[in-house]
């Protein structure tokens, strides 16, 4: 018998096409090496390019479709010049986490090859971590307050609620359960009440999983010690916005955005991106890694939960790994010459 899963395509604007059509590529690689199961995949137009066209980055058709498919994949919304009126950028992504609830936000961090990381004395599979990013409230949840009441000041609002983030704190232990049993939560408890108060709830979810070792760090010290010392992390759990930022910088300790995957999860709906936006720097050459892409289609077979897809994943870390072994194959954000192209080509021919 075949299971098919059917894949929602969001390409979107930048850099998205170009690396989602390596995405795809490698994704029918693995197919060709999975038994009894295939994948439909169908198209949709999101994003800045689509609001020009028609008016809405996201419009309620698509969403609404979307809910339909077991996974989506997407690869980047939004360009600098396209903007609501209010000067804030269009940012379907968010709209698409918060309208499906995609409370989890997963960014793993994995070292592929030693010369991919600023930080000189660490190997391949020597940083190896996951964020996860509480990706409904914390400080984003200001973001559609609307302008500011006078001339004079702003003020944004740090959301924590504790179903929230209850929940974020189960899958980062769950998480750590199927890992090196670590979880480091971050926060600036010194500071804010509601970070108090997130502290307190990671202590109540914790005493579910006395199998797994705490740490708790400030988000300041955090950013320290993911220079100084990231092979000692194992699961980190944070803020909205704090992950965002910590991303990013974690990101910079493996090669860059080009090679850092992730998933929007909810109880129902997931959504796989390059933890990358649009790129407009260096969008239409040609050039942009689509590692990070091709490692979120890993995260999605995972996330499918087959047997069959998660050997699948397997396969695609696999390649990947096998093919940033050799110094050449490498994209102009890692220091190489390799096209967007070749390098998916490259790791499709692996698999
Ligand atoms: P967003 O706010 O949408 O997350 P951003 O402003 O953080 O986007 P990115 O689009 O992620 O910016 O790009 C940040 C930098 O990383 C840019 O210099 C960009 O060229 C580079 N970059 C991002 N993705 C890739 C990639 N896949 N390959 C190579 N370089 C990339």
């Amino acid at each position: 018998m075949t299971t098919t899963f059917s894949i929602a395509v969001l390409a979107g604007d930048g850099i998205g096409p170009e690396v989602i059509a390596e995405g795809v590529k490698v994704l029918r690689a693995v197919e060709c090496r999975l038994d009894g199961v295939n994948f439909e995949l169908m198209e949709y137009s999101v994003g800045a390019g689509e609001f020009l066209r028609n008016g809405d980055p996201l419009p309620s058709h698509t969403l609404q479709r979307c809910r339909e498919h077991h996974a989506i994949l997407l690869g980047a919304m939004g360009l600098p010049d396209v903007r609501w009126p209010n000067g804030l950028e269009m940012t379907p992504q968010l709209d698409l986490r918060e309208q499906l609830d995609l409370f989890c936000g997963l960014r793993p961090i994995r070292l592929f090859h030693a010369g991919d990381t600023p930080c000189k004395t660490y190997g391949a599979g020597e940083i190896d971590f996951v964020i996860f990013r509480e990706n409904c409230e914390g400080l984003f949840s200001g973001r559609l307050a609307g302008k500011p009441a006078n001339d004079h000041e702003a003020t944004d609002t740090l959301r924590i609620t504790r179903k929230g983030s209850e929940r974020i704190f189960r899958a980062a232990f769950r998480e750590a359960k199927r890992r090196r049993g670590l979880v480091t939560l971050v926060d600036k408890a010194n500071v804010l009440p509601s970070m108090a108060f997130f502290r307190r709830i990671f202590d109540e979810i914790s005493r579910e999983f006395p199998e797994v070792k705490t740490e708790k760090i400030y988000v300041d010290a955090a950013a320290l010690y993911l220079v100084k010392r990231p092979d000692t992390f194992d699961v980190l759990v944070t803020e909205n916005m704090f992950g965002d930022i910590l991303s990013d910088l974690a990101a910079g300790l493996v090669g860059g955005m080009g090679m850092a995957p992730s998933g929007d999860i909810g109880d129902r709906h997931a959504v796989f991106q390059p933890s990358h936006g649009t790129a407009p720097d260096i969008a239409g050459r040609g050039i942009a890694n689509p590692i990070a892409t091709i490692l979120s289609v890993a995260l999605m077979l995972d996330w499918l939960n087959h047997a069959e897809t998660r050997r699948g994943a397997e396969l695609i870390r696999h390649a990947v790994a096998s093919v940033r072994e050799k110094p050449e194959n490498r994209t102009p954000d890692l220091g190489g010459k390799l096209s967007t192209n070749e390098m998916g080509d490259l790791i499709a021919q692996e698999i």
